[in-house]
């Protein structure tokens, strides 16, 4: 899997079953068929002007040539190397929250006191996933801990749980300004740490609270009215959807339907 060259020849030969010829190189210079396949370098970027002696193979360009590179692959990805291995992909929790620490991948960095990237043991059973860190988790650096929190840990201890059996985060490790909800291009930046903490912790269920966490999940636009009080899947671990703590504090008409709905949650824990 984290063999880059291994992948490379592969994407390559694929290319060139799929008709390909060339491989255009970052700095213009071009390789064929052959130095792909037999991955010799002495071959690559011939700056001599001829093309190797195989029947199929393109001209082969001078590296200080200055015309539109030939049609063929071209290959040169901003940002670095195609096959190296995203650091995400292989992050324990630690490092999830080191990357989110050193993360500047959105607009929502600026504004920033601390990041939170969320907390909870490594085998949690339960993943709480809310929408963004409002103004104290900002200034901890630790999610739910302000009004929102403290109903959470209510919640929470209405199904039995402590807070510090749960792992708690956010779609967005940032505050938001003002609290806005978090803009679509900042939720893209940011989920892949989301998504990454899921996979290392395989949690039981995880409880989406809010619209955002929600339609985030299951990448629906759907309403929070209309995904709870069901089961849903993300990646194959159950979802629950309910109302955010926040809301309810606003408005305790929800607190019946999240009492409903986290005891569908509590009842999936093994
Ligand atoms: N609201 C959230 O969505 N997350 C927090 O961490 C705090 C408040
Ligand atoms: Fe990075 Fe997420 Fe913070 Fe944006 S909100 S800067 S993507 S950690």
């Amino acid at each position: 899997m984290s063999d880059g060259r291994a992948l490379a020849r592969e994407f390559l030969e694929q290319q060139r079953l799929l008709g390909g010829n060339s491989v255009i190189l970052s700095d213009g210079r071009t390789a064929g068929p052959a130095d792909a396949a037999a991955s010799d370098s002495r071959t690559v970027g011939r700056s001599d002007g001829q093309a190797p002696s195989q029947s199929h193979s393109p001209t082969v360009r001078p590296s200080d040539s200055t015309d539109l590179p030939p049609s063929g692959l071209s290959y040169d990805p901003p940002g670095g190397d195609l096959f190296s291995a995203d650091p995400l992909h292989q992050a324990s929790l630690d490092a999830v929250a080191t990357l989110v620490a050193a993360c500047t991948k959105c607009r929502l960095c600026e504004g920033r006191r601390h990041t939170v990237p969320g907390e909870g043991p490594r085998d949690a059973r339960l993943v709480v996933v809310g929408e963004g860190p409002g103004r104290v988790e900002d200034e901890t650096g630790r999610p739910f801990v302000g009004p929102a929190g403290e109903l959470l840990t209510k919640i929470l201890a209405a199904i039995e749980l402590r807070r510090d059996q749960v792992f708690i985060c956010n779609v967005v490790k940032c505050r938001p300004p003002e609290n806005r909800v978090p803009q679509y291009d900042e939720i893209a930046a940011c989920v892949p740490y989301l998504f990454r903490q899921i996979d290392v912790l395989k949690p039981q269920v995880i409880l989406a609270m809010g619209g955002t966490a929600a339609q985030t999940l299951l990448n629906t636009k759907q309403s929070l009215g209309a995904l709870r009080n069901q089961v849903h899947r993300f990646r194959g671990v159950p979802v629950i959807v309910t109302y955010h703590p926040a809301a309810l504090l606003r408005n305790p008409n929800w607190k019946k339907p999240t009492w409903d709905d986290v005891r569908i949650a509590r009842r999936l824990l093994a």
